[in-house]
């Protein structure tokens, strides 16, 4: 009918079972921005995915833990992986990118976690999604927001609000 508009499902050129998935972002060893960079391409390389849109770039300090600050971003993907094929992917690009895993909340090179796959809900030993952490993650919560605001409660938002975070640069860092 004219004048009535339709919702349209985002267009992916991976086609109709694509799914969104949100990857957080972090770093805080070395040069935070080139891992960051670095990992955003090797995603975009990736068969199977396609990076969609970019947060803001935001600094934040360490949770639960010493070491320098972070940088952080989230990124959407398009992707036909299953969801623990998307975690391999990603953990291989940690590998490349130096990362290691002395302790519990160590600082890393580069960090990559899955935040939401579609709307479903893992359970298992080696994935959880949503991100059992993301609530709670101000780092987290905040570029999410900014690219999904429906995504994220503003109870989430509020419940994190003390946690030291800056939008340090636009979604141009990612260029
Ligand atoms: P951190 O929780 O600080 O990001 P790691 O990056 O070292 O810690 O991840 C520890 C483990 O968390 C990984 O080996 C992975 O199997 C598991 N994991 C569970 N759920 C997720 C998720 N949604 N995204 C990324 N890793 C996850
Ligand atoms: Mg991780």
């Amino acid at each position: 009918m004219q004048g009535e508009t339709t919702p349209v499902a985002p267009v992916s050129l991976l086609g109709p079972a694509a799914v969104s998935a949100w990857i957080g972002l972090g770093a805080n060893l070395g040069d935070r921005q080139a891992a960051l960079r670095t990992a955003l391409s090797a995603m975009g390389a990736l068969p199977g995915i396609c990076v969609q849109r970019v947060s803001s770039l935001y600094g934040s300090a360490p949770v639960e833990a010493g070491g320098p600050d972070y940088l952080n971003a989230v990124v959407q993907l398009c992707t036909t992986l299953a969801p623990h094929a998307l975690l391999a992917q990603l953990q291989a690009i940690e590998q490349a990118g130096g990362r290691e895993r002395p302790y519990r909340n160590a600082p890393r090179t580069i960090d990559l976690d899955i935040l939401l796959f579609g709307d479903q809900v893992i359970c298992t030993p080696t994935l959880i999604v949503p991100h059992p952490r993301l609530h709670e993650r101000a780092f987290a919560l905040r570029p999410l927001a900014e690219l999904a605001p429906e995504l994220v409660p503003a109870q989430q938002l509020a419940a994190v609000a003390a946690q030291r975070i800056d939008r340090v640069q636009g979604a141009g860092w990612a260029l």
